[in-house]
């Protein structure tokens, strides 16, 4: 689940300035479960706009709006409304807010911002479980990732700095490598601990990626 958090009103009317029409765009997916872009934001952030002057053209929810060619589907539907919107404003993750303006070459302004990738742990509490650094090694860690979890973003066990099981950087968390310590006991995968790793191939995480799949055909899309 790609996280999101929503950005202060004022900044987002300070991206509004000196556009009078805007079309609202939501995302029925990560944005919905984190309460940025669902049905009942969006229809906030309507009445919202309108009490600061905006003329709201009109609001949809797309499901989703980081998917180029769903955008360009109901962005045709929506043709004669978008086209006279000064602005888009998008309540999605950067991903959504960029693919939409890719589908409609807009003006499109975010209204999150975009925080890490997590687990919903429960409605409304998210916790971040992968960087996304392109070389997992997560098979070595007991499923914790060490690029997460670790403040330091250790490969090679812990800084000593711990302290009661928490960690030096951020006491309100536990120590990741802690985490993984105890994982790999449990399984009996201490023996990983004592496995020197090489420097994280940080060439794999060189932006911006872009991935081609050879097997996919268009109606799989
Ligand atoms: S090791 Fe890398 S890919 Fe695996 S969970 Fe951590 S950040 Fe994500
Ligand atoms: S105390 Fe643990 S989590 Fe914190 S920086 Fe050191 S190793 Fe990483």
């Amino acid at each position: 689940m790609i996280i999101t958090k929503q950005k202060p009103i004022e900044q987002i009317l300070k991206y509004l300035e000196g556009c009078k029409k805007i079309f609202i765009v939501g995302c029925a997916q990560c944005a919905t479960v984190c309460k940025t872009g669902g049905e009942d934001e969006v229809k906030k952030m309507k009445e919202i706009l309108e009490q600061h002057g905006k003329e709201v053209l009109g609001t949809e929810v797309w499901d989703p709006p980081c998917h180029l060619l769903e955008v360009k589907r109901r962005a045709r539907d929506k043709k004669d409304l978008i086209s006279k919107a000064d602005a888009i404003l998008s309540m999605s993750c950067g991903d959504g807010t960029y693919t939409i303006f890719q589908g409609t070459l807009k003006k499109v302004y975010p209204a999150s911002d975009t925080l890490f990738l997590g687990v919903v742990e429960r409605a409304g509490r998210f916790s971040e479980a992968c960087s996304l650094c392109g070389d997992c090694t997560l098979s070595l860690t007991g499923s914790y990732c060490p690029n997460s979890l670790c403040p330091k973003g250790l490969q090679n066990g812990p800084c000593g700095g711990a302290k009661d099981g928490k960690c030096e950087i951020n006491p309100d968390i536990d120590c990741g490598w802690i985490l993984i310590y105890k994982r790999l006991k449990e399984i009996g995968e201490l023996d990983k601990m004592k496995q020197i790793q090489p420097p994280k191939d940080h060439s794999k995480a060189v932006k911006p990626k872009k991935i081609v799949l050879s097997n996919v055909t268009k109606s799989r899309i």
